[in-house]
Formats: C-alpha cells, sequence, structure tokens
C-alpha cells in the first residue's frame, strides 16, 4: 500500500491512464467520471413537506442525487441540531418519491447501522475529518463516504484521513473541497480552488466542491460553483431551500430552486467549454444502492499507477449549455474516467 508520507515518490507514478476510480451510488450516478454530479438539498431536513418539495425541485433543477442533514454538528449546542430519526425516515420517503440517492451526514460511529439503512451516501462532515473512530466504522461500510475537507486541514491531512477509510475496506470514498479557515472574514470560509486539481494529481478518489459552506453566501454560491467546475471538480454539494429566509440552518447561503436552476444551467455551459458535461437524473425509482469493488480494491488514496477504481456499465445522460432539463445524451457513458 502506498502511503502519503512520501507523496512526492507515490505522486511519481499518479499520472498513467486509467488510474481514477469513478464511484458508483446506487447504480444510478457516477462520481469520478467525464460526468459531473450535482447533489442539492438543504442544510436540514425540517420536516416532511419542506424536504419533499426540496427534493422535487432540485430533481427537476437537474441535480442528481439529494442532500440533507439529520443530525447536524452546530457550533452551539442550542443551534438547531436536525430532527434525528424523523429525519432519517423522510429522506427514506424523499428517495422512494424523486428517485435520487441521498446522502446525509454520519456524527457518531453508533449511528452507522441505521443511517446506512436510508443513505446512499455516508457524509462525513468538516468537524469531522479526523475522527479517527468514525472513519474506521465507515470503512467498515459498503456505501460510499462523502468526506468533507476539516476547517484547517491540509491537503495531506485529508488524504490521509480518506486513508483511514480505504484501510478499513472501503474503496469508495468521494473528497469535498468545501472551504477552509483562513485570515479572510468577507466569507464564511475561503474556498481553496487549488486543492481540486492537487488533490486530482494525487489521489485517484474523485473531489468535489461545496460552495454553499465555502462562501456562506447565496451571492457566491453560483461564482464558486462555476469556479470549481472550471478548475476541474467531479461534482457539486449544493444547498437549496424552498424558502430560504426562514430555514433552521444555513439560510443565508441556501439557494432558491430557481437559483439553483439556473445555477445548474450556468454549470453546463463551463461544462462544455472543458469537455465534460452536467450529469442529468434519471427517471424511475432509485436502486438499491450497491457498491462494487475496485478491481484492484483501491487499497489506497493515493494513485497506485495500477488500475483502480469502480466502472460503472451505464450510461447516463448529460447536460451541455443548453438548459439543464432537455439535453439528454445518453450515448456518452459515464465509464470513462475523468482524466484519464
Ligand atoms: C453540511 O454539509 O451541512 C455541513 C455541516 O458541512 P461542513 O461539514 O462542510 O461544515
Ligand atoms: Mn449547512
Amino acid at each position: 500500500m502506498l502511503h502519503l508520507l512520501e507523496p512526492s515518490r507515490s505522486s511519481a507514478t499518479q499520472q498513467r491512464a486509467g488510474t481514477r476510480s469513478v464511484i458508483n451510488v446506487a447504480g444510478r450516478v457516477a462520481i469520478g467520471g467525464r460526468s459531473i454530479a450535482i447533489i442539492a438539498g438543504p442544510c436540514s431536513v425540517e420536516g416532511r413537506d419542506m424536504l419533499l418539495d426540496s427534493a422535487r425541485a432540485v430533481r427537476d433543477a437537474g441535480a442528481v442525487m439529494l442532500r440533507g442533514g439529520a443530525y447536524k454538528p452546530r457550533t452551539s449546542p442550542y443551534s438547531f441540531r436536525g430532527l434525528g430519526e424523523e429525519a432519517l425516515d423522510i429522506l427514506a420517503d424523499a428517495r422512494e418519491a424523486t428517485g435520487l440517492p441521498v446522502v446525509t451526514e454520519i456524527l457518531d460511529p453508533r449511528q452507522l447501522e441505521r443511517i446506512e439503512s436510508v443513505a446512499d451516501v455516508l457524509q462525513v462532515g468538516a468537524r469531522n475529518m479526523q475522527n479517527f473512530a468514525l472513519l474506521s466504522e465507515v470503512g467498515k461500510s459498503r456505501k460510499p463516504v462523502l468526506l468533507k475537507r476539516g476547517l484547517s486541514a491540509t491537503m495531506d491531512e485529508l488524504l490521509l484521513a480518506a486513508e483511514y477509510v480505504l484501510a478499513a475496506g472501503n474503496p469508495n470514498v468521494i473528497l469535498c473541497e468545501r472551504g477552509i479557515r483562513t485570515f479572510e472574514t468577507a466569507t464564511r470560509n475561503t474556498l481553496d480552488v487549488a486543492a481540486v486539481p492537487v488533490l486530482k494529481s494525487r489521489t485517484h478518489l474523485p473531489v468535489i466542491v461545496d460552495p454553499s459552506h465555502a462562501g456562506g453566501h447565496w451571492e457566491l454560491v453560483e461564482p464558486l460553483a462555476l469556479a470549481a467546475i472550471a478548475a476541474g471538480a467531479d461534482g457539486l454539494i449544493v444547498e437549496v431551500h424552498p424558502n430560504p429566509s426562514g430555514a433552521l440552518s444555513d439560510g443565508e447561503q441556501s439557494l432558491t430552486p430557481a437559483r439553483f436552476a439556473r445555477l445548474v444551467e450556468r454549470c453546463g455551459a463551463v461544462a462544455t467549454a472543458i469537455g465534460r458535461q452536467v450529469a442529468v437524473p434519471k427517471s424511475g425509482a432509485a436502486a438499491t444502492a450497491s457498491v462494487v469493488r475496485a478491481p484492484n480494491g483501491a487499497k489506497s488514496a493515493v494513485k497506485s499507477g495500477a488500475k483502480s477504481g469502480v466502472r460503472l456499465g451505464a450510461k447516463a445522460g448529460v447536460i451541455g449549455a443548453a438548459p439543464a432539463s432537455v439535453v439528454r445524451d445518453a450515448s456518452r457513458s459515464v465509464e470513462e474516467p475523468w482524466p484519464a
């Protein structure tokens, strides 16, 4: 197994063709291929109607996966900390109603069994990036893990955190740049756009960006999303709320569904400009989440030079520069890793 302790030595073998991992989410979404996956939904699940409305709205606008926190890590214990169990049931209903796979955050290793029964992707949040017990626990799962970069974590630390998950047996990790803490106070965090190409040069794992927690204000979300795609991000995770001003968490950085639809469309234009496309949702109910092991077991988060990653047999639709909801090109396969 290659480790990051000698990053320059391992990075020397990283540029060979076919070394990127493409992660299959529930047989419906491929992350890390040529298509860019846009995940969207509210910061927190606040109730049934609001989540179902949000899920339908983001699906119709072009999201391929639904986000929504059931358990929220809040700075103050007196802030809204999520509906917990009830939210998990609501997420399951939204999944059923829309066919969108679900990503939700796990805070505690004891929650794994219950959250796994609903989630297609397990989110490990920025505040838990170095919760090694949690990383090892999600490493035992067969569900992909969305690992967010810690508030003050270096890229090496993020990759080593991913290594914990891989070392425990789960090769399906999606890295997420969500802004880091710097001296700058004009934005909630500072989006480290350079993390996208740097991480992609150092690991075979897909890299997505969260422009919502980076910018902290809805007006910044679209420009940061476009920058992320231009920089090579394999996907986005975006907060969308039907009524941002009434949100119980992160309303100021949440997009309305209409603004989100515009974001998807503009992302399609940037994707086209760099030879990619934005994935469009498949119709029909979500399949049971399935995770296929990488052919070589994807033993390390750092590219080994050996072929690694999960290949999908399914074709996916894409979005080009034209309106998100109408362009479908099933001829382009998501099997192909990008860049090779
Ligand atoms: C979230 O996605 O709602 C969240 C809490 O993100 P982060 O862990 O990046 O702060
Ligand atoms: Mn949030």
